[in-house]
C-alpha cells in the first residue's frame, strides 16, 4: 500500500540551518537522511544546566561542569603546530586556565576579557591548577536567553561535525529549529488504549520531552514511552511472522508415540529424566502433532541433558515414517554426537551416518545414495548437511545445535529441502538471557531445560596465576593417580594465529616435561591438525588411554567426557564468559568432585577481572548470559548484528527487561484480537507498523 510521504520524510537538507553541505555531512556521519532520522537521534545524557559549580570546589574525576566568571589574561604559548592559546578564569574567588590547542588565533579574537562568562566542560588536574581544554563558552546574557531546558540533551558527534559548528549544540540548536516546526504534526504511533494501559505519555511529548526535557519525570516518562515503542514494534513483527508460518507452513503431523521411541523409553535409557526434559519433551510432541510445523528453541545449561532429547525427538519422528538430521556446528560436535548416539541408535535397529566436510567423496555419494532410497534414518553432520547435494526421502525433523546463532538464512535452507518445510528444532550450547532470546528468536517457541540431572557435584572454580604453577601440577598428578582425566585449553581464538599456535605448542611440550612417559599419557588437538589425527587423539582420550588432553577452544561444546574431572584454562583472561562457562561444562559430567582452574597472568583489565570473578562465584548459566550481557551487549553475544533486530536507538536489552517484557505482552495481546491489525483503535500502529517494515530489518531473512 503506497503512502504519501510524511512531512517527516522530508529530506534533512530541507531543513532550516542545514543545507547541502551540512546534510552531505550529517548523512554520512551520522546517517541522518529525513527529518525522522533526526528526531530519532537522541541525547545519550543530559546535564543539569540549572547547577553552577565554583573553581575551588572542583574534583578531577567530575563529568562536564558550569563555572560563571571573567577572563582576566590571555595568553599564547608556543609557536607552529605547538601552538596553544591559554586564559586564566576567575569566578571571584579563585582562578583556573582555558586551553586551546586548536584554532588558536580565531578563538583568540573571539574572547572578550572582563565579560561575565558561562563555561563549559571537564575540569582536569594540570600542576596543580585546574584547567579545561577546549571549554564551550557563552556570555551569561546569552547563555540566560539560550536557556531552554534546565536538562540539555548531549547529542552523538563526530570532529568532521564539531568542525562544521555541528557539535552537540549546534545539533540541538537544528533539533529546535525541527521541533518548532513539525510538533504539531507528529503522529501518535500507539493505540489509547495501550497509552492508558501502560501510562504512555504521547509520542509528540515523548520527543518533545526527550530533546528538551521539561523536567526528570517527563524525561523520564519519555525515555519509558520511546523505549516501550522501540521493542512493541520489533516484538510485532516477530509474532505476525510466527502467527503467519504457524497458518502457511503445514508440516507433518507427528501423531503416533510407537515403538522406537517406547522401547528406548522402556528399555534403554538407563535413568531418569529430569522434569524439565519431560517437560520439554511433552512440549515438542504438542507442536508436532499439531499438524503445523514447529519453530521452537530448547535452552538449557551445559549439562542439563539437551542431547537425549534432540535423539527422543528424532525416534517420534522415525515412528511416523520421518528421517531427521542433526546438524552442529564444529565437526568435533558432530562426531561426538554421532558417537555418543551410534550405540542407541542401532540397538533400536536405525540407520545414522556422519556428514561432514572431510567425508571422502565416495563415502559422500553412499551416503546422498542412501538418504535419498530412505535407508538412512539419520543424518548428523555439520553445514555440510546444507549442501545441495544432501536430499532427503522425506525429512520430517531438522534439529540444530548451536553455539551461536547459525546464519538465519542458513535454517531456512533446511526447509527447502522438502516439499513442506520440516519441524525445526534448534538448541543452544549456552543459555542467552532471556531478553536476548526474546528478540533474537523471538519468532520461535521457546522451551527451557533449567534442571541439571539429579547428583551433579558443584564444580569447584578457582583462580590462579604462574607463581602457582607447579603446585597446580602436583594437584593435577593428585587427580590422575585418583584415575580422573584432565584438560588443559589453550586460546586459539584464531587457529591461523601464529602466536596462539605457539603458546600452545610451548604448553604441550612443559606438558609432557612435567608429565613423562610412560606414567602419563598426553593427547593434543588443534585444528591445524588432519581430521582423522583429531578424531584418532579424541578417541584415545575418551577411552582412557591418555590422561591429558591437551587442546584449543575446538572442545569448547559439547564434548561429554564423564571420567575428565579437571578443567585447566591457560590464559583464561583471554576468553569470553560463555566460552569459559562451556568450558568449565566439560567437567563435573560424573560421580566425582571437579575442579576448574583458571589460570591467569597478574596484571589484569577490569573487565576481564569481572569475567573471572563470575566464574568464581556462579555456576549458573543465565546468570552468567546476564553478566555477559551487560559487559560486551548484545550485538557482540550473537556474534553479528542480526539484521537490524539488535540495533535499538534507545531501548537497552540488558537493562530494560521490564519494559520489554510488557511491550512483547502487549504485542501478543493485540495479534490475539485483531491478527491482522485492521480494527479501528489500532489504526496508528498498523500505519506505524507498515512504515517501519520495509525500513532496517530485513525480514525476509529471518526464517
Ligand atoms: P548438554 O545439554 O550440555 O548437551 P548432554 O546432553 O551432553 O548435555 O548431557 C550431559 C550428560 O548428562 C550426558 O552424559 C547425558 O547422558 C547425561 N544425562 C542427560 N540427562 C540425564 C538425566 N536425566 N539423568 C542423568 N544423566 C543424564
Ligand atoms: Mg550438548
Amino acid at each position: 500500500m503506497p503512502q504519501n510521504p510524511h512531512l517527516l520524510d522530508t529530506p534533512i537538507e530541507f531543513l532550516k540551518g542545514v543545507g547541502p553541505q551540512r546534510a552531505d555531512l550529517l548523512q554520512k556521519e551520522l546517517h541522518i537522511f529525513r527529518y525522522r532520522d533526526l528526531l530519532e537521534l537522541y541525547p545519550f545524557r543530559y546535564i543539569d544546566r540549572t547547577q553552577f559549580h565554583k573553581i575551588s570546589e572542583l574534583l578531577s574525576d567530575l563529568a562536564d561542569v558550569q563555572i560563571v566568571g571573567k577572563i582576566t589574561q590571555i595568553k599564547e604559548e608556543g609557536a607552529g603546530r605547538k601552538k596553544r592559546l591559554k586564559a586564566i578564569f576567575e569566578d571571584g574567588n579563585s582562578s583556573m586556565e582555558l586551553v586551546w590547542f586548536k584554532g588558536v588565533s580565531w578563538v583568540k579574537k573571539s574572547l572578550k576579557l572582563q565579560e561575565q562568562i558561562v563555561v563549559f566542560g571537564k575540569p582536569t588536574m594540570y600542576r596543580n591548577t585546574y584547567s579545561i581544554s577546549h571549554p564551550e563558552i557563552e556570555t551569561l546574557e546569552n547563555y540566560k536567553k539560550s536557556l531552554l531546558t534546565a536538562l540539555q540533551g548531549v547529542y552523538p558527534s563526530t570532529e568532521k561535525l564539531t568542525n562544521r559548528f555541528l557539535h552537540s549544540k549546534g545539533i540541538a540548536k537544528l533539533m529546535h529549529e525541527l521541533l518548532g516546526q513539525i510538533a504539531e504534526y507528529i503522529p501518535e504511533t500507539l493505540s489509547l488504549n495501550i497509552r492508558k494501559e501502560y501510562k504512555l505519555i504521547s509520542k509528540r511529548d515523548a520527543l518533545l520531552n526527550v530533546h528538551f526535557p521539561k523536567s526528570e519525570e517527563l524525561l523520564r516518562q519519555a525515555h519509558r514511552r520511546l523505549k516501550f515503542e522501540e521493542f512493541f514494534f520489533i516484538q510485532l513483527a516477530l509474532l505476525k511472522m510466527k502467527r503467519h508460518k504457524k497458518q502457511v507452513y503445514k508440516s507433518y503431523p507427528f501423531t503416533d508415540i510407537g515403538t522406537h521411541f517406547n522401547e528406548f523409553y522402556k528399555e534403554q535409557l538407563s535413568f531418569e529424566l529430569t522434569g524439565a526434559q519431560k517437560r520439554v519433551l511433552k512440549e515438542i510432541r504438542m507442536d508436532v502433532a499439531s499438524g503445523k510445523q514447529m519453530n521452537r528453541l530448547v535452552q538449557g545449561d551445559v549439562g542439563s541433558g539437551k542431547t537425549i532429547v534432540a535423539l527422543m525427538v528424532m525416534l517420534m519422528a522415525k515412528d511416523n515414517g520421518f528421517q531427521s538430521c542433526l546438524m552442529a556446528p564444529t565437526e568435533i560436535l558432530a562426531t561426538q554426537h554421532y558417537q555418543g548416539l551410534k550405540d542407541m541408535v542401532e540397538a533400536l535397529g536405525m540407520k545414522m551416518e556422519l556428514l561432514t566436510g572431510s567425508t571422502k567423496v565416495a563415502r559422500r555419494r553412499e551416503i546422498h545414495g542412501a538418504l535419498e532410497s530412505g535407508e538412512l534414518d539419520i543424518l548428523v553432520g555439520t553445514h555440510a548437511l546444507l549442501e545441495d547435494k544432501v536430499k532427503y526421502k522425506n525429512l520430517g525433523m531438522a534439529i540444530i545445535d548451536e553455539q551461536h546463532r547459525f546464519g538465519v538464512s542458513q535454517r531456512s535452507k533446511m526447509w527447502k529441502k522438502n516439499q513442506k518445510p520440516p519441524h525445526i528444532l534448534v538448541m543452544t550450547a549456552t543459555p542467552i538471557p532471556r531478553t536476548l532470546a526474546m528478540t533474537v528468536y523471538g519468532d520461535l517457541d521457546i522451551s527451557i531445560i533449567d534442571e541439571l540431572p539429579p547428583g551433579r557435584k558443584p564444580i569447584t572454580t578457582l583462580h590462579r596465576t604462574d607463581k602457582h604453577r607447579l603446585s597446580m601440577f602436583h594437584f593435577l598428578k593428585q587427580e590422575i593417580e585418583k584415575g580422573r582425566q584432565i584438560y588443559i585449553v589453550y586460546p586459539l581464538i584464531d587457529e591461523s594465529q601464529t602466536l596462539d599456535y605457539k603458546d600452545l605448542m610451548d604448553g604441550y611440550e612443559s606438558i609432557c616435561r612435567h608429565f613423562p612417559k610412560p606414567t602419563y599419557q598426553v593427547s593434543v588437538v588443534h585444528g591445524r591438525m588432519k581430521s582423522e589425527d583429531k578424531e584418532m587423539e579424541m578417541a584415545r582420550f575418551v577411552k582412557g588411554e591418555t590422561q591429558i588432553m591437551v587442546a584449543t577452544t575446538v572442545i569448547e561444546v559439547g564434548v561429554n567426557v564423564p571420567n575428565a574431572s579437571v578443567m585447566v584454562i591457560e590464559s583464561s583472561e583471554r576468553f569470553g564468559l560463555s566460552q569459559l562457562h562451556q568450558l568449565r561444562g566439560r567437567v563435573g559430567r560424573g560421580a566425582e568432585q571437579s575442579y576448574c582452574i583458571l589460570m591467569s597472568g597478574q596484571k589484569l583489565s577490569s573487565d576481564a577481572k569481572f569475567r573471572l570473578k563470575t566464574m568464581v562465584q556462579t555456576q549458573n548459566g543465565f546468570e552468567i548470559a546476564d553478566a555477559d550481557l551487560k559487559l560486551r551487549g548484545p550485538g557482540d553475544i550473537m556474534g553479528t548484528r542480526q539484521s537490524g533486530l539488535l540495533d535499538l536507538k534507545l531501548a537497552d536489552l540488558s537493562k530494560d527487561a521490564k519494559i520489554l517484557q510488557y511491550a512483547r505482552q502487549v504485542a501478543q495481546e493485540i495479534l490475539a484480537n485483531d491478527p491482522e491489525l485492521t480494527h479501528d483503535e489500532n489504526l496508528a500502529i498498523c500505519k506505524e507498523y507498515m512504515r517501519a517494515h520495509h525500513k532496517s530489518i530485513r525480514w525476509s531473512d529471518i526464517s
